[in-house]
């Protein structure tokens, strides 16, 4: 499998509520050192050699569109031509409105990049503002038919269920406003309360509310209904795309491919180890200045744990994990590292054969966090 490249931009114009991402507000005076100093990190990782032009490229965050034009240029070019890019390889770019305009889609088309994927979240000004997005739904809506004139015809759309102050009426809204914007993926996320967010504390004393298990479940059947009717179908357990549209960086990661990764907190994962970051921006900074390792971990996965992370990633997508593409990677069998595991799952009606593929059932995808838990 070739590999795809991540680049992370730890930069917000502020932090969201319920956010725990290696991201900052208030750190745009480190702007131009941060690029600079990824330019650099690029060369150094180029310099060691790629055995494979990269299949993707995806520049995540953060905020990537907070970069100005030149820096955001600047970086592309750097990266152009530090690496073997794959002809047609997928280059995707996180963005957020309230920090778009016209020029800067035009800019980001005219560099390369071939797919957009939009931080909406609501198309509900309420629920915006219970997560403390920056943003309104309608400057959501103008970002995305700004990124329609920009030429792009690749956009993804982010949107959250599961919200303080949000019903199943409006989730249903806010997908219908989705689908009728044109686009041909979507990445629907239940929110989890994480720990040490200021939503954690607004819920423990009250201020806020989440809806209630059977409004979670009544949300599900609105999704998987207005999915279907809009031609849009699911491809792994959060993600839906019109035919062609799949996330194919995503998609490498779930079949625990190879990834290189770039940039503060970035993880990557190559020759069977995971390699991450320092994950503060500033230290980030002063490592690649001063010519030192930017490297904060790095684990040696053995083959059963390799093997293990691959099924556990790769049942994530609807279609399941290859058993042949397994047996040709690791030389091991499913039987052999789980014994009667499987079988018990399948008994259970929680995982099902289609084919070479093992996959989650319907009611798999439901359980699908116990299916996990004993695989893991
Ligand atoms: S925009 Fe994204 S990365 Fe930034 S604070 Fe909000 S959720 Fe986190």
């Amino acid at each position: 499998m070739k590999p795809s490249l991540y680049i992370h931009i730890p930069f917000c114009l502020a932090k969201c509520n319920y956010c725990s991402f290696n991201s900052y507000a208030g750190l745009e005076g480190l702007q131009e050192r941060y690029v600079e100093c990824m330019c650099v990190e690029c060369r150094n990782v180029a310099a060691k050699g790629q055995p494979a032009p990269l299949q993707s490229v995806f520049f995540g965050g953060g905020t990537p569109t907070l970069l100005s034009n030149d820096q955001l240029q600047r970086l592309l070019a750097t990266i152009v031509s530090c690496f073997d890019i794959e002809e047609g390889a997928e280059i995707s770019i996180e963005a957020n409105p309230g920090t778009v305009n016209l020029e800067k889609f035009q800019l980001l088309r005219a560099s390369g990049i071939n797919r957009l994927s939009i931080g909406v979240q609501s198309f509900n000004d309420a629920e915006l503002r219970a997560i403390a997005r920056v943003h309104s739904a309608e400057e959501a809506k103008q970002a995305l038919e700004l990124a329609r004139v920009a030429g792009f015809s690749n956009l993804s759309i982010d949107l959250m269920y599961g919200l303080p102050q949000q019903t199943a009426k409006s989730w249903r809204e806010s997908l219908g406003t989705a689908l009728s914007m044109g686009i041909q993926h979507l990445s629907l996320y239940q929110l989890t309360v994480e720990e040490k967010t200021p939503l954690e504390k607004m819920l423990a004393c009250g201020s806020l509310q989440l809806p209630d298990e059977d409004v979670i479940a009544e949300m599900d059947e609105i999704t998987a209904s207005l999915m279907e009717s809009n031609g849009l179908y699911q491809y792994e357990i959060s993600n839906y795309a019109r035919e062609g549209y799949q996330c194919s960086h995503n998609i490498n990661y779930w079949q625990n491919g190879e990834y290189y990764a770039m940039g503060a907190g970035a993880v990557a994962y190559l020759e069977g180890t995971r390699i991450k970051n320092i994950a503060g921006p500033e230290h980030y900074c002063s490592l690649v200045e001063s010519g030192q390792s930017v490297e904060a971990e790095r684990e040696r996965l053995d083959k059963e744990a390799s093997f293990r992370e691959s099924v556990i990633m790769g049942l994530r997508l609807n279609c399941g994990v290859s058993c042949k593409r397994l047996e040709r990677r690791y030389a091991i069998t499913l039987d052999q590292v789980y014994g009667t595991t499987i079988e018990s799952l399948r008994a259970r009606d929680l995982l099902e054969y289609e084919g070479e593929y093992l996959r989650l059932t319907g009611q798999g995808r439901v359980f699908a966090n116990l299916v996990m838990a004993e695989l893991v």
